[in-house]
């Protein structure tokens, strides 16, 4: 554990962030690297893994608000930010003053746009977000031709990109990433025989493992940054995050004696208990209670009865770990540690989830690797 005394902490490996920054770039060859890092760094904390993105060679951020754009920007990033989703009220002016590059969706947000950087005498650099069938953000197809007109008329924004979003890109081969594609080209011609010349995105991690072609200028790749893999085939992502506590205190019970709330776990044979300092209040999710390994002293060992809020408990039979060992929630699994995709599959959802529900203010974050 670090020196500071910690419950539990979560541990961001940064030179794992940059070895995967490295491989995406290097798969996206000819395009340029925008990390996401959105939902604090899907909750391995944005300036880090941000500073580190750009050590690798990523050449922009991706953050969902202003605020994160913003946040960014204080840190003394000074790379291109793109922003893309807010409040319906939300004021441009600061996001503009600041250099972020933000999403227009619609001719209500354009116009608000271009009146905040009027305010501030500037010109705001917008990329136009096409609807190609995710049916989020976006404009549709129908008012495509509206919108750039109305952008290429407007003296106060400067258009930069065109993009998109894929909805299936994590099942290669869905129909939908084509027919998203051909839909993404043809609002592509539209601007450009409006006379524009904007850069192109739309690929997700998924799609800039698997889509070359879908690659054109800039990829935003999130999850796979983290080294998590979002695609069925194998890849060489190093998952950056662990999660870990550690022994409080251990003792013996008899075969017979139950454990935790609702007694839902009894012993069969007599064995060992190893108190942790982690519960559903630090990540653990409940419903992992009876469905859930640590790795503590080189071993699996399954988890005794149900999670608590603050504590759980291990079934360690005959063995005795000291108090203050070491115990592996999850990790990236090299060693045979849980991992995050691990417990997503065991509650049915994705590591995306797992991950950004890491951030929580009594879990210690701490970075290696700087
Ligand atoms: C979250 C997000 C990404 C990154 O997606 P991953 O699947 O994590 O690679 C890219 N673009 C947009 C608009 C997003 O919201």
């Amino acid at each position: 554990m670090s020196s500071e005394i910690s419950r539990a902490e979560v541990v961001v490996d940064l030179a794992a962030i940059r070895h995967n920054v490295r491989l995406l770039a290097d798969r996206a060859a000819g395009a340029a690297v925008m990390a996401v890092v959105k939902a604090d760094g899907y909750g391995h904390g944005a300036v880090p893994v941000g500073k580190a993105a750009l050590d690798a060679g990523a050449t922009w951020l991706g953050a969902c608000s202003l605020a994160e754009g913003l946040a960014l920007r204080e840190a003394g990033i000074t790379a291109p930010v793109f922003t893309w989703l807010d409040a319906p009220n939300v004021d441009f002016t600061p996001g503009i003053a600041a250099d972020l590059d933000l999403s227009v969706s619609s001719a209500d947000e354009l116009a608000r746009v271009a009146a905040a950087a009027e305010r501030l005498g500037k010109r705001a650099r917008v990329h136009l977000k096409i609807d190609t069938g995710l049916s989020r953000s976006g404009c549709p197809a129908y008012a495509w031709p509206a919108l750039v007109k109305a952008a290429t008329a407007e003296p106060g924004v400067e258009v930069v990109a065109v993009w998109s979003h894929l909805a299936c890109a994590d099942e290669p081969g869905h129909p939908s990433i084509d027919l998203q594609a051909q839909r993404f080209q043809v609002a592509y011609h539209v601007a450009r025989e409006a006379g524009l010349n904007p850069l192109r995105h739309i690929a997700n991690s998924a799609a800039t493992l698997t889509r070359p072609d879908l690659h054109f200028d800039l990829v935003r790749p999130g999850i796979a940054v983290y080294g998590l893999n979002p695609v069925p085939q194998q890849e060489n992502l190093r998952p950056a995050m662990t999660f870990r506590s550690q022994v409080v205190l251990t003792k013996r019970i008899d075969a017979g004696e139950s454990v935790s709330y609702g007694h839902t776990w009894t012993a069969s044979r007599d064995t060992t208990l190893a108190l942790v300092s982690a519960g559903y209040a630090d990540g653990v999710p409940r419903t992992l209670s009876g469905r859930m390994d640590v790795w503590l002293d080189g071993k699996r060992r399954p988890v005794a009865g149900r999670v608590c809020m603050d504590q759980l408990v291990v079934d360690c039979g005959d063995d005795e770990p000291a108090a203050g060992s070491e115990v592996v929630l999850f990790g990236a699994g090299a060693a045979g540690e849980p991992t995050a995709r691990e417990w997503a599959d065991t509650i049915g959802t994705i590591d995306y989830e797992i991950v950004t529900g890491m951030y929580r203010p009594r879990v210690q974050r701490r970075y290696e690797g700087a």
